[in-house]
């Protein structure tokens, strides 16, 4: 494993630090925005972000440079991420193309949709949903039922998704189908890409337990997709399917943001006072935040570990489940400890005037449960791990 940046990764994160110095958004969008429920301005104002980043050469380093990547290591994006997260930069609003997409289609995709559909990805002009959960199917994905029947050239597609996050602006959705119902039912699903304006789509936000419309339900009646909007073959969508996922875990277990975090409540902690004195030096508190901090660390080295183990091509093996699973969990308890430290002041929402920290954790606490949940629950990542990676039995 290698533990140092090299004097020119050194460099480059000075030049991206610099870049950000110069070239982050003045108002409204500073920050670390967590925020789901995004209006028509605010939506545009963060496309303009993402354009920028695009231009200055900061985005999707790894891709391939025939899809507007740098075809660079892995290393530098993740550069740029931690820079991104210490520099409070707007959240990329284009992220699960970048990040979960984009990917699947750089492996999975045919020519033509690579050219069709990366660029817009990368410019910010098509925003993507992922079209997976339904009622009845989420953490047993495979038992999807929403059907679609090839007539002629088009799929005609009738059903429901549930949880759809950012479903109610994207402009596309990569979704899962059945295609053949009578086949065992990890087959006969296909993965197809759905223009969200196609008459017969009828979005319905939901509304989150932070107050927001973060995701959706989906509702198809007879939409019509061409079938060249087929990733990979009929009926063996399930391996394009895992793909995003393994995509989509590793985002969502990031470690940049828990860093984050961690720094954010042992501020919190040393303006907090309780007893006389800041909780900082409270000694059972102190325990606790050695704890969480010992728990970013090994964190920290997971992520270096699976980095060095991408740049020399070695199998990254289970680390996807990992992060989701360590990462997501780690990042609700930091936000747990904070609320402890707040006491009353906990309950104290964003718009408070009262609230500590402009209201920062109780809607991150809250967000980041979310997160526990969304792209497989904890307790579907320990199975993964458990049967895949320690050989134990499978659960029935
Ligand atoms: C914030 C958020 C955003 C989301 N965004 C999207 C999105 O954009 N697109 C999308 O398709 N979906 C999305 N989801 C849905 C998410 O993928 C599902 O919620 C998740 O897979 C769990 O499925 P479920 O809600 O149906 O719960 P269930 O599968 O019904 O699970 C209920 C409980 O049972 C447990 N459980 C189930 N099976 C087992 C088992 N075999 N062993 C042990 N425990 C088990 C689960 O861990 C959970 O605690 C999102 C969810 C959240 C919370």
């Amino acid at each position: 494993m290698d533990l140092n940046f090299t004097s020119e990764e050194a460099a480059f994160r000075r030049q991206v630090r610099a870049w950000l110095d110069d070239n982050l958004p003045t108002s409204g969008l500073r920050g670390f925005d967590r925020n789901a429920d995004r209006d028509q301005s605010t939506l545009n104002r963060l496309k303009a972000w993402q354009r920028r980043v695009q231009e200055a050469g900061y985005l999707a380093l790894a891709w391939p440079k025939e899809y507007g990547g740098q075809a660079m290591d892995p290393v530098r994006q993740s550069i740029v991420n931690e820079e991104m997260v210490r520099a409070k930069a707007p959240a990329l609003i284009g992220g699960m193309g970048i990040a979960m997409v984009g990917p699947t289609l750089i492996s999975w995709g045919d020519d033509e949709q690579k050219t069709r559909y990366l660029p817009k990805i990368l410019a910010a002009e098509e925003i993507w949903c992922q079209g997976y959960s339904e009622p009845g199917a989420g953490s047993d994905l495979a038992s999807l039922r929403t059907r679609a029947i090839l007539e002629g050239d088009e799929f005609v597609v009738n059903g429901q998704k549930v949880w759809t996050s950012n479903a109610h602006f994207a402009d596309m959705m990569f979704c899962l189908v059945r295609t053949d119902p009578d086949a065992p039912k990890h087959r006969g699903i296909s993965y197809v890409l759905i223009d969200m304006k196609t008459p017969g789509i009828t979005v319905k936000p939901l509304v989150q337990m932070t107050g927001e419309r973060g995701f959706n339900e989906v509702f198809f009646d007879n939409v019509r997709v061409p079938r060249q909007n087929l990733v990979g073959k009929l009926n063996e969508g399930w391996m394009v399917a895992n793909a995003t996922l393994f995509h989509e875990r590793n985002m969502l277990g990031s470690t940049t943001t828990t860093r984050m975090l961690l720094n954010r409540l042992k501020a919190l902690a040393a303006s907090t006072m309780r007893g006389g004195r800041p909780l900082a030096q409270d000694p059972v508190f102190r325990q606790r935040l050695a704890d969480l901090e010992i728990r970013v660390e090994a964190m920290n080295y997971h992520m270096l570990r699976q980095l060095t183990d991408s740049i020399r091509g070695r199998n990254p093996g289970l680390g996807a489940w990992v992060n989701k699973l360590v990462g997501t969990e780690l990042n609700h308890d930091l936000a747990t400890a904070a609320m402890e430290a707040m006491g009353d002041y906990a309950t104290l929402a964003r718009d408070d005037r009262h609230a500590l920290d402009r209201g920062f954790w109780p809607y991150e606490w809250m967000f980041s449960l979310g997160l526990v949940i969304g792209g497989g629950t904890s307790h579907i990542q320990k199975n993964i791990i458990a049967e895949r990676g320690l050989k134990l039995p499978k659960s029935r």
